[in-house]
């Protein structure tokens, strides 16, 4: 039985009057905790030891499975206590981030809010990319070979954490210096410096949308809107550039925090519609298509060319900006709503519409 049969019969034996909520401690599990909560379920928080802290902290966890590794949530004990709580479980970043997403795929037979494998595909970049130009949106030209740069360029490699090692550069002869730079700082290693994803540098502002779409109404919704904070690079432009020069500064692309945001209230249908384009796209890449949260990395240049360079598909910690609402939620609901209350509430309506296996896969 496949993942998605087994799924449907763990579905069958659930209790829908006793429903949790279920994610990894981390990312963004406060509000997928706190919005689950709010609808009326339990929450379960799957974490490593001494990652307990935090969630105790804000009373937001009915009950706790502890795992050794977060890679642990395959295991077969684990995945039979989340059955036994009759566990929806909630992906977020730290998902991909920590558990092989092919393994994930085929092995979680516990129902997962959203589309496994659209989950599986936001993990390559090519495939980010081939989802997201097929869908029709505006994206970064791909240089497959170094000869052929011939303009600002974003260098990145897979696994980089927090963009340590990513450069840009606008020549081959500047790509083959700064690499070497790379390497020999420690920054790269040989075998990594084989596989550079070379991606068109676009110059504009980042813009990064927070979208829902209702697998059971047919509609999609901005839920919130970000820009990021990220260390080091927004932090150089403190450094006078005569002293940046001398330092030779790398700048890195460290998480650290993210801003709320609003964009031109006429850039609006721009982004519903880019909304749409991946949602028909989703259905042709894998049935049923996007499920629940999708969110989007774009970058808007001075002509408002909106260009899109990643795709996430699930909550992003962006979102974590609108714990409480979003302006755009604010218009929809006229009462708080976030992403973690949203995706509550879908499940909440579809337990009550006999249509759970509509939502999960
Ligand atoms: P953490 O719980 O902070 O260890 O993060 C878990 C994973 O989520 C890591 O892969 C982080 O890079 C990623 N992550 C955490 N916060 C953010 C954020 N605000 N934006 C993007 N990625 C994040
Ligand atoms: P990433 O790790 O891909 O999310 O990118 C790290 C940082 O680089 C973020 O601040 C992005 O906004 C920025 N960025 C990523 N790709 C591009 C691009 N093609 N052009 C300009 N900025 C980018």
């Amino acid at each position: 039985m496949d993942a998605l049969q087994s799924v449907r019969e763990t579905l069958k034996d659930y209790d829908l009057d006793d429903i949790s909520i279920a994610t990894i401690g981390s990312h963004s599990a406060l509000q997928i905790f706190r919005g689950a909560r709010e609808e009326g379920f339990k929450t379960v928080c799957i974490c490593t030891k001494g990652r307990d802290k935090l969630y105790k902290r804000f009373k937001l966890v009915d009950e706790f499975i502890y795992v050794k590794s977060l890679k642990d949530i395959l295991d077969e004990g684990v995945q039979a206590r989340l059955r036994d709580l009759n566990a929806v479980v909630v992906p977020h970043g730290s998902f991909n981030a920590y558990i092989n997403q092919s393994e994930m795929e085929e092995k979680f037979r516990v129902p997962l809010v959203g589309n496994r494998t659209l989950l599986k595909w936001e993990t390559s970049r090519h495939l980010q990319h081939k989802w997201l130009s097929e869908a029709g949106l505006r994206v970064p030209k791909i240089y497959d070979k170094i000869d052929d740069i011939d303009g600002l360029v974003f260098v990145k490699f897979p696994g980089a954490r927090g963009g340590k090692g990513y450069f840009i550069v606008d020549s081959p002869e500047a790509y083959d210096g700064k690499m070497a730079d790379m390497i020999e700082k420690g920054l790269v290693t040989e075998e990594v410096a084989k596989k550079p994803y070379i991606q068109e540098y676009i110059i504009g502002v980042s813009v990064y949308p927070h979208y829902f779409y209702s697998a059971l109404s047919g509609e999609i919704e901005l839920i919130g809107i970000d820009k990021r904070y990220e260390s080091s690079v927004d932090g150089i432009d403190r450094i006078p550039v005569p002293e940046q020069l001398a330092q030779k500064i790398n700048p890195s692309f460290t998480i650290v925090g993210n801003f709320p945001m609003v964009v031109r209230e006429s850039l609006l249908d721009k982004y519903f519609e880019m909304g749409e384009q991946i949602v028909a796209k989703s259905k042709k890449i894998a049935s049923p298509g996007a499920v629940g949260p999708f969110c989007l990395e774009t970058i808007v240049t001075e002509d408002l060319d909106v260009v899109a360079f990643e795709i996430s598909a699930r909550i992003v910690a962006g979102c974590n900006v609108n714990i409480g609402y979003s302006p755009y939620t604010y218009l929809s609901y006229g009462e708080p709503m976030y992403m973690g209350k949203r995706i509550a509430r879908e499940i909440k309506e579809a337990v009550k519409s006999g249509e759970l296996s509509k939502v999960v896969t």
